[in-house]
């Protein structure tokens, strides 16, 4: 399977793991089939065993430090992926092998998980990683030593005083994403009761073999991701798109409320379904200061259970083509409409698929009037040497099969000017 674009996890086939992992049969058969997700070594042998099966990873921990679920991990990995892949000024929406990136795992832990499934999955990516405890960043940096990553990655071992997003003595002028899976907890009595259950209808999940830094740390997850975003603010766009895993649905709702109050319009809300019986539901969290539009799957999560004021503005819109649009018709509409506007307007007919970059309201009345009379004049081609700021960029795709055409908000910081221009498209489409 191409790592670079592994799907997310849904279920783990136990038993074909099993088969291909020779100490994960061991557990697999001395437990009859019946995994005990209490038990830190089975634990431990089916992370180490997914990481070499499904990465090619060699994974080793030292005693009493988290042992990640993989499934949760590469999840995550994986959204980072599609966020940065739909936000790419190419407006490519895919996996460009050419692109470097670089990014930054914050408290990587002593299995450097993140770090390590970011660069096995795309090999032209570096990561710098932090973390405060030495144990685990010893750990971390024999991990990623083991697995050929070290001359790939930045590691600085910092203090809780510090900041968690330290360019400056990382020696990098910006990074692509940061990301991160906090402390979840205020204090031990916290963590206590939701390791043991409460207040879930399904009680425990697998054990949890985290040290105290691993999972408590001042304000609980909501603390630590709060601090984040105030360094945010002061770094703004120096990093492309700032993220973190939330413990609770609570604390991902409070990021959101709080990106909103300093007038981040750019965010992307993520869901982390167990999948398996060792997971507990989690949230992502992403925002960005720059102008680049996630892909709307990534920005907002299927299911209705994160409020609806506080997922980002839809990035995506869909028309419904009449049946008096038949074959190519919608393409030439199409086609025809967008030419005659003062956009640059690229369309590619092999996909059915087009990328047009407005740099204000070209469609409304006033302004094509005033554009057809400057044609009529001759005075356009001057204007086309003026160098102008996209304030919209878009993509219309014609999905004949489904009878629609689907319009993409790729760029721009205007949401009155892309719902302006959905509705503008929406009516050509009608008129027929
Ligand atoms: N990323 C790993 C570990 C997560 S546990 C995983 O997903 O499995 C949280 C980690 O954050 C711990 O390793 C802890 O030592 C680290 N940490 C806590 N406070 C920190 C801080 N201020 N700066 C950097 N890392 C920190």
């Amino acid at each position: 399977m191409d790592l670079a674009q592994r799907p997310p996890y849904s279920t783990i086939d136990f038993k074909a793991l099993a088969k291909a992992d020779s100490d994960f049969k061991q557990t697999w058969q001395t437990c009859s089939g019946k995994l005990d997700f209490q038990d830190p070594a089975t634990l431990q042998s089916l992370s180490k065993a997914i990481l070499r099966v499904d990465f090619g990873i060699e994974l080793s921990l030292p005693d009493g430090r988290l042992c990640p679920p993989v499934p949760n991990r590469w999840n995550y990995v994986s959204w980072v992926q599609g966020l940065l892949d739909s936000s790419s000024p190419a407006y490519t929406n895919k996996y460009e092998r050419e692109r470097r990136v670089i990014g930054l795992d914050i408290g990587t832990g002593a299995s450097g998980i993140y770090a390590m499934l970011c660069m096995k999955s795309r090999p032209n990516w570096t990561m710098c990683a932090t973390d405060i405890d030495k144990t685990s960043f010893e750990s971390a940096a024999a991990n990623f030593a083991k697995n050929n990553l070290l001359s790939r990655t930045k590691m600085l071992q910092t203090t809780s005083k510090m900041l968690l997003i330290p360019l400056e003595i990382l020696g990098t002028q910006q990074l692509d994403f940061t990301l991160c899976n906090p402390p979840f907890f205020i204090d031990s009595a916290e963590m206590e009761k939701s390791l043991n259950g409460e207040g879930k209808a399904t009680g425990p999940n697998a054990i949890c073999s985290g040290s105290s830094n691993e999972m408590i740390c001042p304000g609980g997850d909501l603390g630590f991701v709060t601090r984040i975003v105030e360094e945010s603010l002061v770094l703004r766009g120096k990093v492309k798109w700032y993220s973190s895993v939330l413990g609770k649905l609570s604390s991902a709702k409070a990021i959101v409320e709080l990106l909103k109050s300093h007038n981040i319009t750019n965010w992307a809300v993520g869901v982390l379904e167990p999948g398996t019986k060792t997971g507990t539901k989690r949230w992502i969290v992403a925002w960005s200061f720059g102008d680049l539009r996630p892909r709307h799957s990534i920005a907002r999560p299927r299911g209705g259970s994160f409020p609806y004021d506080l997922l980002p503005f839809p990035t995506s819109y869909n028309i419904s083509l009449s049946s008096s649009f038949t074959g190519s018709t919608a393409e030439d509409k199409l086609n025809d409409q967008l030419s005659a506007l003062d956009l640059t307007w690229t369309w590619v007919p092999a996909t059915a698929m087009g990328v047009g970059e407005a740099s204000e309201n070209v469609w409304g009345r006033a302004y094509r009037r005033a554009y057809e009379r400057r044609k009529r004049e001759g005075q356009v081609e001057m204007r086309d040497t003026i160098d102008r700021k996209t304030q919209l960029a878009f993509r219309v795709t014609v999905v004949q099969l489904a009878g629609e055409i689907v319009l993409e908000w790729l760029r721009g910081d205007d949401q009155v000017l892309w719902e302006s221009f959905c509705g503008c498209a929406h009516r050509w489409f009608k008129q027929v």
